[in-house]
């Protein structure tokens, strides 16, 4: 009989490594949770949470611009960062309070700092209060990523942040610029433009936002520019070196022969991706093997290891708080005995702009690709009575499905609330649902899901009720 202490110690308390920790207790293990920070990870505490607390300052400002014109007499007298750092960091407080009553609740070890194999069952945890050792039956890893540092000179310069220190700026800069029009420039941009910054966006391929349906992102980019944000594509990032106090972003313009430009600002974030986190594990020296920094697993997110599970960023692939969570659970069961595999094909995401941009499934670039004979079908928001109603009558329902069977294949929204519409979506994607069943589904009216299900009548009888352009 072997002296473990735990049937499961989880490395990393990020939205991954809390839910497979919660899972394991309610499956009735013994758990040991090991963080060297706040629990909640990234997505509570530098990432999802608090960029969406100050994009809710940015619109209420937007809310408040626009009173007028819904009867509302307002003025709008600036914004007040104190405050408005107050509320995302309460908002921060309470999700963190809240996940550590609920390890509490479910009787989860808590081991504060960092955790690193001694070997193959041991892992030595060093905290504040010095060090100690844990034995395990298994482990779960979930340390999550951190942000990549191209090689461009001049990043080490004061003023040139990545997304874990932008949230900590006390002022906000007169002039940004973003490198990288992924989701957090893309993101970053929409809450500093809001802020009154003056964002450029330099990108160096030729479209926008890597995960979304390339027409939607084309579509954005236009509403962004409109916006004023400023977004240049094509362009590779050279040099930053110093001018005065402010800062100079040098690039130059790829496939085509155009002098090398230069963008000036007081403050540069560089937003090109993140990376796997799996520092002071010792992993090679137990045997996980790792390539390109993401530790390999297979369907049942098993290492190479037996009894070592990861999950969440540190596997790389998409890094969504989401699928971390989704994968924790899946994870934990698998450490103790059940048999789940991962399924990606209906994993959404939801990109936090003005307005919002979500989808689920294959985008029509993936569609195309893949050989499948497809169609596609939307349903604008202008045509959509509570858009109108809610002042937000912009963006679209894009659906992709297979021709013939009419199998939804993917779904993609930009509009008010597409975050929370995608949800249907991501359902019928994951249960094979043809676009003929949400067609004939009764969704409530007046309601944004309503262009959902005008997206899909569109798709599946040719036309829309509420709209005759049809673009197929
Ligand atoms: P993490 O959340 O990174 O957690 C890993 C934890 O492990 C950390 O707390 C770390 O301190 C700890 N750790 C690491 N090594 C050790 C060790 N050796 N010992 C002890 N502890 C250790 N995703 C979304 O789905 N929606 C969003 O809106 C969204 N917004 C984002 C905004 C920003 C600005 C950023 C940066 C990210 C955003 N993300 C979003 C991504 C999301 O935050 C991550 O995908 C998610 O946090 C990954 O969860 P995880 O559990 O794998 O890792
Ligand atoms: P990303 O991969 O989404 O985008 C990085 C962008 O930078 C790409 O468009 C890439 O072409 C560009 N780029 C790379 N090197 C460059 C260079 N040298 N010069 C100019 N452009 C360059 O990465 P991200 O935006 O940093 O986000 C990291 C991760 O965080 C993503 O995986 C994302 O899923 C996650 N995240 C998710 C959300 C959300 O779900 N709402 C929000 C924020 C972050």
């Amino acid at each position: 009989m072997e002296d473990y202490e735990f049937d499961l110690a989880i490395i990393g308390a990020g939205p991954g490594g809390y839910v497979a920790a919660i899972r394991a207790a309610q499956l009735g293990a013994k758990v040991a949770l090991i963080e060297k920070d706040r629990v909640g990870g990234t997505c509570l505490n530098r990432g999802c949470i608090p960029t969406k607390a100050v994009l809710q300052t940015v619109e209420v400002h937007r809310i408040i611009e626009r009173a007028p014109a819904w009867g509302v007499k307002a003025e709008l007298k600036g914004i007040e960062l104190a405050n408005v750092r107050r509320f995302r960091d309460e908002t921060v407080r309470r999700m963190v309070k809240g996940v550590e009553t609920l390890l509490k609740g479910h009787k989860v070890t808590l081991y504060r700092g960092l955790g690193a194999f001694l070997d193959l069952h041991t892992l030595r945890v060093t905290g504040e209060e010095g060090e100690t050792t844990l034995r395990a039956k298994r482990f779960i890893i979930a340390t999550g990523s951190e942000p990549a540092r191209p090689p461009i000179p001049g990043l080490d310069l004061p003023g040139v942040v990545d997304s874990d220190e932008i949230m900590g700026l006390e002022s906000v800069p007169a002039t940004l610029v973003i490198v990288g029009a992924g989701v957090i420039g893309m993101e970053l941009a929409t809450v500093f433009n809001g802020l009154g910054s003056q964002v450029t966006v330099l990108e160096m391929l030729p479209r926008i936002l890597p995960p979304a349906d390339g027409p939607i992102a084309t579509r954005f980019l236009g509403l962004a520019k409109r916006q004023g944000i400023k977004v240049m594509t094509s362009v590779r990032v050279e040099s930053i070196e110093p001018e005065g106090e402010k800062l100079k972003v040098n690039y130059t313009h790829i496939g085509k022969e155009a002098p090398s430009t230069c963008a000036i600002a007081d403050k540069v974030l560089i937003a090109v991706g993140r990376r796997p986190y799996t520092a002071g594990l010792n992993l090679e020296d137990i045997g996980v093997k790792t390539e390109r920094g993401a530790i390999i697993v297979d369907e049942a997110l098993c290492t190479s290891v037996p009894h070592i599970y990861a999950i969440g960023d540190c596997i790389g692939k998409a890094m969504l708080a989401h699928k971390a969570s989704y994968e924790g659970e899946i994870a934990a069961e698998n450490a103790l005995g059940k048999s789940r595999r991962v399924d990606y094909t209906a994993l959404p995401y939801c990109i936090y702009t003005h307005p919002e941009i979500a989808g689920v499934g294959l985008t029509e670039e993936a569609a195309k690709e893949s050989g499948v004979d497809y169609g596609t079908a939307t349903f604008p928001f202008t045509a959509n009575a509570r858009a109108w109603a809610i002042g937000y009558a912009e963006g679209l329902v894009r659906l992709i499905y297979e021709k013939g069977s009419r199998k939804l294949l993917g779904a993609h929204v930009m509009g008010p609330w597409a975050g929370e519409l995608i949800g249907e979506l991501a359902l019928a994607v994951r249960l094979g649902l043809k676009t003929d069943e949400i067609a004939e589904t009764m969704h409530p009216h007046p309601s944004l899901s309503e262009a959902v299900m005008e997206a899909a009548k569109a798709a599946s009888y040719g036309e829309a009720i509420h709209y005759r352009r049809l673009k197929r």
